[in-house]
């Protein structure tokens, strides 16, 4: 589960992580005075009002219908009503976005910490995740803080350094030490990474964080050392010991129909393809998947309909399937293990003449307990079903329709 930045924020300087500090509001009428109570508490007189989408690249993204940055620094009090306004209800289309962007509902007006000072101000990129091919969890960072560091990775990949952490051992003392001492700090700014480096990787851990992502890091021109942003991925599977973090979800964010599908109990993932497919079980869907690309079509989905693919899963399957115009064939692939196949069969029956006409050929593959009375219960109804048993005829039937 993705959360916005403010909220990532939150929940770092919960575990003691310095961030820069700000106010969310999702009324303009609301800018000034919440701006003026961050001015109270930090002392601030200038401004950075930050679009809150789920997309990166805010800062250089565009708003659509004023011009405005999806960032943008307001030099006093005087200037953060127009600022919002240029941000707020608008589409902010980023790098990250789609073509039509990102409808903002908040803005987050946070206090300005690139002030002038003794030093100047550096950017530092921070992330924590875990490493699949190490098997751990690594601390990647990089002096090249602020940019794109998929850019940084590609233009001087000698710059992105890695600490990977021992499960057994956690982070050590030493390993916090050389981040700092590869970033280049020294005295204060040094200490203050070291400790940064400890709450942010014990927040990653305790708050059960798939991925965090601070870019920039921010040594401030006093040698302090805050996040300035915050991309905080959590793991949805750990939500229920986490019921505050839970609250977080913005559905608003996420693909409409993979929140219905989600909600109906339905595991479904919108891709680009044009044959719809239902399966159930993950890996058989995987492995559907791919049939459908040998068998030169593009899965427009990934859906697991879980064990129980009953006729009220599987009208709501084919609902959800075909909310996506794209969609020219439908393959369903269900293993009959606990399931019986001609209940399936009868459920898909079912489901069709519920829904009237269904616009695309279906292509059943049923295989496991009553696979052939299953098939005959297919083939005798009359509809624009084609039934299957092996996967490669079901495969052959689905190029066939396309
Ligand atoms: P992103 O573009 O979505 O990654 O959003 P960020 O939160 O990283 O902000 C984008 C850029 O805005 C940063 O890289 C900074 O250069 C700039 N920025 C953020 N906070 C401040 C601030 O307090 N003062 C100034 N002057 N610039 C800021
Ligand atoms: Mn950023």
């Amino acid at each position: 589960m993705n959360l916005h930045e403010y909220q990532g924020k939150s929940i770092l300087n919960s575990y003691g992580v310095a961030v820069q500090r700000g106010v969310v509001v999702d009324k303009v009428e609301d800018a000034v005075s919440k701006a003026k109570e961050l001015n109270a508490e930090t002392g601030t007189e200038w401004f950075v009002v930050k679009a809150q989408i789920h997309a990166g690249g805010r800062g250089k993204g565009v708003v659509t219908e004023t011009q405005s940055n999806g960032v943008v620094l307001a030099k006093g009090i005087d200037f953060v009503e127009e600022t919002v306004k240029g941000i707020l209800g608008g589409h902010l289309v980023t790098k990250q976005t789609s073509a039509e962007g990102k409808k903002v509902n908040k803005v987050l007006i946070a206090e300005d910490v690139y002030y002038p000072g003794e030093s100047e101000p550096s950017e530092f990129y921070m992330s924590v995740l875990l490493d699949r091919e190490m098997e751990r969890n690594i601390i990647m960072y990089s002096t090249e803080g602020g940019m794109d560091i998929e850019t940084v990775a590609e233009e001087t990949p000698h710059l992105i350094f890695k600490e990977e952490i021992d499960p057994r051992v956690g982070l050590q003392g030493f390993q916090a030490r050389r981040i700092a001492f590869n970033l280049g700090l020294s005295g204060q700014a040094f200490k203050q990474m070291v400790k940064f480096v400890y709450s942010l990787y014990s927040a990653y851990e305790g708050c059960d964080a798939s991925m965090f992502e601070i870019n920039p890091v921010l040594k401030t021109s006093d040698n302090k050392i805050i996040a300035v942003d915050s991309k905080v991925t959590l793991d949805a599977n750990s939500l229920f010991r986490h019921k505050e973090y839970a609250d977080m979800r913005d559905k608003t964010e996420e693909d409409p129909t993979e929140v219905e599908a989600g909600e109906a109990g339905l595991n479904y993932v919108n891709l680009d393809g044009n044959v719809g497919c239902m399966v159930n079980g993950a890996g058989l869907a995987m492995a559907t998947m791919d049939i459908i690309k040998l068998s030169g079509g593009n899965p427009a989905n990934f859906l697991d309909v879980g064990g129980t693919a009953d006729a009220e899963r599987v009208e709501k399957a084919f609902r959800i399937i075909l909310k996506d115009p794209n969609v020219k064939a439908i393959l369903v692939n269900i293993f009959g293990g606990i399931v019986r196949c001609d209940r399936v069969a009868q459920g898909i029956v079912d489901a069709y003449k519920n829904m009237g006409e269904i616009p695309v050929p279906i292509i059943v593959r049923l295989q496991g307990t009553n696979a052939e009375e299953a098939k005959k219960l297919i083939d005798d109804s009359g509809l624009n079903v084609h039934s299957a048993v092996l996967l490669q005829e079901a495969a052959d039937l689905v190029a066939e329709v396309l």
